[in-house]
């Protein structure tokens, strides 16, 4: 019989143990202490204090622009910043950052973001951290969702872990030996800007055919608007099961899927974003057309394909997670 874990929402349960190992954790008293983990995606602003048993406190959504994308983005966060944590009845120990765009290396400077236009070269760490002496990290918001998952999902220690997230764009993170790859310039994993044969629709990183704009959440909002106006996006898949084009979508994210396998042959693979998770999603389907483009007979008949749920703290504790791996 064919060796193969079945791509569904895993029903995973929390526990955190590595946590409690960290020594400056360990000595803050459970109740009052946190690490603030922030997740600044393309029109939200997501802010959580995350105790060491995985609770959110003061959690806070609010558009971008309130608190980052704008003139003085640093000066704007860190003014933010100061009466969140003025207002947290407690000790905070470290601040973790998920953010959707690239980063360098030492993953201390924004570089660059499609979906956060005009914040470029932005050397958060050393400002935020000068301003509140305590540890700042900042990574990918796929790289902080990926460790959530990992522990959501109970992926045992691993080579190879690779998530892909479909959102507005496609977001990627890889994992080796528990440390998410940064590659020379800090720009590794990059899966949603492969170039599609063929596309000649600008992309925000600045290039023209990126696989992101034919397979990722905002190319499906455009094809919605475009091919069924009266169709909410968020009913699509409902009620159009067998349309041509959205099944033609999801064979281009499982291409990008696939591309991520034939490459990496990782230990397990994460799928999950908002796409995944709209209603009556095709992911039977999406792991047929997977199944279709990897090499045969490895990777393909050894797959370990996880679909993970999307959550809306899940880059906020992701990050605390993080956050927690890294503190010294
Ligand atoms: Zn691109």
């Amino acid at each position: 019989m064919k060796k193969q874990r079945k791509g569904v929402f895993a029903d995973g349960k929390f526990d955190f143990p590595e946590i409690k190992r960290h020594r400056r954790w360990r000595n803050m008293s459970v109740d009052n202490s946190y690490i603030i983990g922030i997740d600044i995606g393309g029109t939200n602003f997501r802010i959580g204090a995350v105790d060491s048993s995985w609770n959110t406190r003061s959690f806070r959504k609010i558009p971008v622009k309130d608190v980052f994308c704008q003139e003085n983005a640093l000066e704007a966060l860190a003014e933010y910043l100061k009466r969140y944590l003025s207002d947290l009845d407690g000790k905070s120990a470290a601040i973790a950052i998920g953010l959707p765009a690239t980063l360098n290396r030492e993953r201390t400077v924004l570089l660059q973001a499609p979906n956060l236009p005009n914040m470029e070269n932005i050397p958060m760490v050393r400002e935020l951290s000068g301003i509140f002496s305590i540890p700042v990290y900042l990574e990918k918001d796929v790289s902080m969702a990926l460790f959530y998952d990992r522990r959501k999902y109970g992926i045992p220690d691993c080579e190879i872990l690779a998530g892909c997230y479909f959102g507005t764009g496609i977001g990627n993170a890889i994992m080796i030996n528990g440390r998410i790859l940064a590659g020379r310039n800090g720009t590794a994993g990059e899966l949603g800007h492969i170039p599609a044969d063929g596309s000649e629709i600008p992309c925000g990183c600045g290039n023209t055919g990126c696989m992101e704009n034919l397979a990722g959440g905002k190319y499906l909002a455009w094809l919605c608007r475009e091919t069924y106006p009266d169709t909410p996006i968020g009913e699509l898949f409902s009620k159009h099961p067998k349309d041509k084009l959205l099944l033609q979508f999801v064979d281009r994210m499982a291409a990008a899927v696939a591309a991520e396998i034939n490459i990496l042959n990782p230990d397990y693979i994460i799928i999950g974003g908002g796409v995944p998770a709209m209603k009556d999603f095709p992911k039977d389907y999406l792991e047929q057309q997977i199944h279709v483009h990897v090499r045969k007979p490895y990777p393909e008949q050894d797959l370990q394909l996880v679909f993970a749920e999307d959550e809306e703290d899940k880059a906020v504790i992701g990050a605390a997670l993080y956050a927690a791996e890294h503190i010294k």
